[in-house]
């Protein structure tokens, strides 16, 4: 199927112009990050340690090509100091009071397979669940979206998949009903572009975040995968879930309005 990506995101985002990452400094190179110890800094006030998704079944991946039955190891720091900071503001001083809860963030190893994960479990602190960035998928956002344009550098991609993950965290904790994994996956689209834009008003309009980037990642990470169990979306329908996440932000402004809103476009 031959798809003017650029076009439909043009055409579905027009208005929204381009800008800087949200911490506004420039970007660093991302080192291979060598594994910490217990003793290590801690980040958003969860202790450096390592731990494993104990289960397979509250494990609920960003990208469809996660494999749930490698269970990842879990650490509280990327190895950057310059990415931990960035990362850990955006979580704590926005992600967390903006969707209302209180999950602990960390990365893990996706090195079979570029991901980010939410759990309802405590893999690394005393939060409501885990958010869990992967360290290829970090390592890809970033050298994509820098190689594509010297316009952005990944953080705003990077961002929107743990608005996503943050809202797999929200349905933890609000509840949906029994789904099979598509119409959950394109729910937490839709939150994630409602992050997205509150972020935008927030930081004094949309030239200060990147709402292109996040939604060519969206696209990008759909599918055809039709018979995969863990299939999300197509990239269509991952796209104009975020764009209507976007859009919806015009008329809300909370996050239990912006999960209903989402559940009634999509018919959940
Ligand atoms: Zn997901």
């Amino acid at each position: 199927m031959q798809i003017d990506r650029r076009g439909l995101i043009l055409s579905l985002i027009s208005g929204f112009s381009i800008a800087c990452q949200f911490c506004g400094q420039a970007a660093v190179a991302f080192p291979k990050r060598e594994r910490r110890h217990s003793s290590d800094s801690d980040i958003g006030g969860a202790s450096l340690t390592e731990g494993c998704a104990s289960t397979e079944d509250g494990v609920v991946f960003f990208g469809a090509a996660g494999d749930n039955s490698n269970r990842p190891g879990v650490f509280a720091s990327s190895g950057n100091p310059f990415w931990d900071h960035a990362l850990g503001q955006e979580v704590n001083r926005s992600l967390k009071p903006i969707f209302g809860l209180n999950p602990d963030f960390c990365y893990f190893d996706d090195s079979t397979g570029g991901n980010a994960f939410a759990t309802p479990e405590r893999l690394i602190g005393n939060g409501q669940g885990t958010v869990a960035l992967g360290m290829r998928l970090f390592n890809e956002l970033i050298g994509k979206f820098l190689g594509s344009s010297s316009i952005s550098i990944g953080d705003h991609a990077a961002v929107a998949v743990l608005a996503h993950e943050f809202g797999h965290v929200a349905q933890f904790n609000i509840g949906l009903p029994e789904l099979p994994v598509q119409p959950r996956e394109l729910h937490a689209d839709y939150l994630s572009g409602w992050y997205m834009a509150t972020r935008a008003r927030q930081l004094m309009g949309f030239q200060q975040v990147n709402v292109m980037e996040a939604a060519q990642e969206m696209f990008d990470i759909g599918s055809f995968d039709f018979t995969n169990p863990s299939w999300h979306g197509t990239p269509q329908q991952r796209l104009v879930c975020f764009l209507s996440g976007v859009r919806s932000e015009l008329m809300i402004k909370d996050v239990q309005s912006a999960f209903d809103s989402g559940r009634k476009f999509l018919g959940i």
